[in-house]
């Protein structure tokens, strides 16, 4: 597609499947800059010129499933185990709404036992009680990354984190190329994971009331542009409140280093081919720029967010145990601390012309839209 070509494209309110095929092709630097500035501006259109963020708290890389992709896998038993303790969390998530950031954002490996569940529900009330005590009358907003629950253990946590209005949940599809999708989980040191339970998971967030997000990784050993259409198009299908997608990045704590991955520079212009796209497709959507561009290239989140993104996750995990939740290899930010994120803030400011949206919860216009609920 020339530039001539895109430019009538770009005129468009909605796009084919052909359209996003060729958005996702582009290679010519000046189409492609052209398509992200596209992607820019629809985003301060719909959504205006704040930037979101979330403290990201990583609470525990223990996990009983084995996905061939990821670091902190069962199987991979070089791995440093940790769980952070309910004060280290608390302070944590105190460090984020200090800063204004209004939501937080808890992470861990999965796990589905007793314990696991009733130690989150405990922290969830703790930050609760915690954000009120700190200014927010209704308590900060949260987003929780945990997994595949019973929708008993989703209503559980969604009543401790008290504020039904921020209350989000983070479950990726990873691909909907269902093929890769199993062999992506067909890991054989711990329980598997299907894609009908993907599903009725995501189903059972969304019945519950929480705000759903859901993503993919870019870029996969044996992934196609189609596979990658086919995901735009499913995130539609969900109906997705939020979206959180990166590029693949080899873990050499995974069983998939003999696959490879894409070459840097080829792999950096897809990733932001496929976020100005899915901009494009689901423009009302919160889309959060992840740590693994971040690691792919440096400022690679202010890319991002030039690139259609409107969310930030800066880690605000204490230090001692950064280093032990390595997803992929030589994740950014392992070794920085809290304070470095004001640097983020004032360098994404600076760049991207965007202000961070401080104080608010930063709900998706997408959500805000179907529930009803006018105010950020
Ligand atoms: S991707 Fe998630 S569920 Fe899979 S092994 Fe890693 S932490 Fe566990």
């Amino acid at each position: 597609m020339n530039l001539q070509t895109l430019e009538s494209v770009l005129a468009k309110d909605t796009f084919t499947d052909e359209d996003l095929l060729a958005f996702l092709s582009l290679t010519d630097t000046e189409c492609c800059a052209r398509l992200w500035r596209e992607a820019y501006d629809r985003t301060t259109r719909v959504h205006g010129n704040a930037l979101w963020f979330r403290g990201l708290i990583e609470i525990s890389n223990y996990c009983i499933y084995d996905c061939r992709y990821c670091g902190i896998r069962k199987g991979n038993h070089q791995a440093q185990r940790y769980t952070l303790t309910p004060d280290e969390i608390v302070e944590a998530a105190r460090y984020a709404v200090r800063a204004g950031y209004g939501s937080v954002a808890l992470q861990a490996g999965e796990r589905t036992d007793e314990k696991f569940i009733a130690f989150v529900e405990d922290v969830l009330r703790r930050i609760h009680r915690m954000s009120i005590e700190e200014g927010i009358p209704e308590g900060c907003g949260v987003t929780l990354s945990f997994g595949e629950q019973t929708e008993e253990t989703y209503e559980r946590w969604a009543q401790a984190a008290g504020n039904r209005k921020a209350l989000r949940y983070l479950l990726r599809i990873e691909t909907s190329n269902l093929e890769l999708f199993n062999y992506l989980h067909s890991g054989k040191g711990g329980a598997q994971k299907t894609w009908p339970a993907r599903l009725e998971a995501l189903a059972t967030l969304r019945k519950l009331g929480y705000q759903v997000g859901t993503g993919v990784m870019i870029g996969i050993p044996g992934q196609s542009l189609e596979d990658l259409v086919r995901d735009i198009r499913t995130f539609e299908s969900l109906d997705a409140d939020m979206l959180g997608m990166g590029p693949y990045l080899v873990s050499h704590g995974g069983d998939m280093v003999a696959d490879g991955m894409m070459q840097k520079d080829a792999l950096l212009t897809l990733t932001r081919n496929m976020l100005s796209a899915t901009r494009l497709a689901l423009p009302t959507v919160n889309m959060a720029a992840a740590t693994a561009l971040e690691t792919l290239v440096t400022g690679g989140r202010t890319l991002g967010v030039l690139s259609g993104c409107n969310v930030i996750m800066p880690n605000v995990t204490p230090q001692r145990t950064r280093a032990s939740y390595q997803l992929y290899d030589n994740k950014q930010g392992t070794e920085s601390e809290p304070d470095s994120n004001v640097m983020l803030e004032q360098e994404l400011e600076a760049v991207t012309g965007r202000v961070i949206g401080r104080h608010r919860f930063g709900s998706s216009l997408h959500f805000r839209n179907r529930s009803g609920l006018l105010a950020h």
